[in-house]
């Protein structure tokens, strides 16, 4: 069985079966050595290329079994074969070894550490609106006014009948408010909460009462829902004098600056007598710029002597009590003292816009 034909060539003929053998365990040794050190996905590919490949060693020597005496080729190549399996095995082994290894690692690097300091935070800030009314509230507590509050949801006797509105008044239209299936309405001005107030409390009385009221009405300078802010002061022997003069005081007060302040007769359901209040221009001093159409003067609020119609809805006594009252918008109180030109910046909540406000104080 172990004859070999003389005279053939090749190192095989020269190595008897235990040489091979010992060289076999040899390779087996190195193959496996290879394997377990690879590193990633791509050294062990190149580590099989080298063993298994085409040229690989094992096949070479699964090819060099030819060379053999016949009689030994059965046993020599059950013998690669069978380290060739035991190389794929290895292979096969380290493989999902490096694969669980990345994923730990993707999934590691994936962790958030919350104990970890955060980066880029920034301070946020109020926004221009609530700086504005924040401001307004602060000037008229220290002057002695207290902040009310009332529904954003009304009903017809607040928001119109009690301000003397009549059921036939254009403001009542549907062009001008928002109406609930149920016959409420979303307040078209922050006025209910002063007939809310005469209601529930006997005078003297000094409040104001900002929030937020709704129009069917948007462009550049109007949305549907907008901010007002109502004063309300009623006490015996309320004058016309004392409405110009607080006025004329907040104005300065919120403008930060000595303004000239003129009355115009105007007309409101629910003051008599009634006026517009302009103040001279923030921006120009009264010389004229774009923002007051080159008059020198701004249109800032309504204002007037609380009608006596007022007074008998809320059970007050018109005889004994005088008062006056004033709307103003918040937004544009804001936007002239911001030197914002369009509203619509203010409902945007685009973080560049309001990152300039951050920071400010009321
Ligand atoms: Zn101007």
């Amino acid at each position: 069985m172990s004859d070999a034909p003389a005279g053939r060539g090749g190192p095989e003929q020269r190595r008897g079966p235990e040489q091979r053998d010992g060289m076999e365990q040899t390779l087996t040794t190195r193959a496996l050595a290879e394997i377990n050190a690879c590193v990633d996905l791509a050294a062990l590919e190149e580590a099989r290329v080298r063993w298994l490949g085409r040229r690989g060693a094992l096949t070479e020597q699964l090819r060099s079994i030819g060379s053999l005496p016949p009689s030994e080729r059965p046993a020599a190549g059950a013998r690669i074969n069978l380290i060739s399996e035991r190389v794929q095995h290895a292979i096969e082994a380290r493989r999902a070894d490096l694969e669980r290894t990345a994923v730990a690692r993707a999934l590691a690097e994936g962790t958030v550490d919350v104990t970890l300091p955060g980066r880029g935070e920034a301070t946020g800030g109020l926004h221009p609106l609530t700086q504005a009314r924040l401001r307004i509230e602060r000037i008229f507590r220290n002057a002695g006014f207290e902040v009310a509050e009332g529904p954003e949801i009304e009903d017809d006797f607040h928001n119109f009948q009690a301000l003397n509105i009549p059921a036939d008044h254009p403001a009542r239209t549907m062009m001008d408010t928002f109406y609930l299936k149920d016959g409420c309405l979303l307040r078209t001005h922050t006025s209910p909460v002063q007939i809310r107030a005469m209601q529930s409390r006997a005078p003297p009385l000094a409040l104001i009462a900002p929030g937020r009221v709704y129009r069917r009405d948007s462009d550049v300078t109007h949305s549907p829902m907008f901010h007002q802010v109502e004063g309300l002061f009623v006490d015996e022997n309320v004058s016309f004098a004392h409405l110009k003069a607080a006025l004329h005081r907040f104005m300065e007060a919120f403008f930060e600056q000595t303004l000239s302040m003129r009355l115009r007769p105007s007309y409101f359901p629910f003051t008599e007598p009634s006026a517009e209040v302009d103040i001279s221009c923030v921006l120009c001093h009264g010389r004229g710029c774009r923002v007051c159409k080159h008059t020198g003067w701004l249109e800032v609020a309504g204002c007037g002597m609380v009608h006596p119609r007022v007074f008998e809805a809320c059970g007050i006594d018109a005889e004994r009590y005088t008062g006056w009252a004033f709307g103003a918008g918040i937004d544009r109180l804001a936007m002239l003292r911001y030197r914002v030109s369009d509203l619509r910046l203010f409902f945007e909540n685009d973080l560049r816009f309001l990152a300039g406000f951050a920071g400010g104080a009321p």
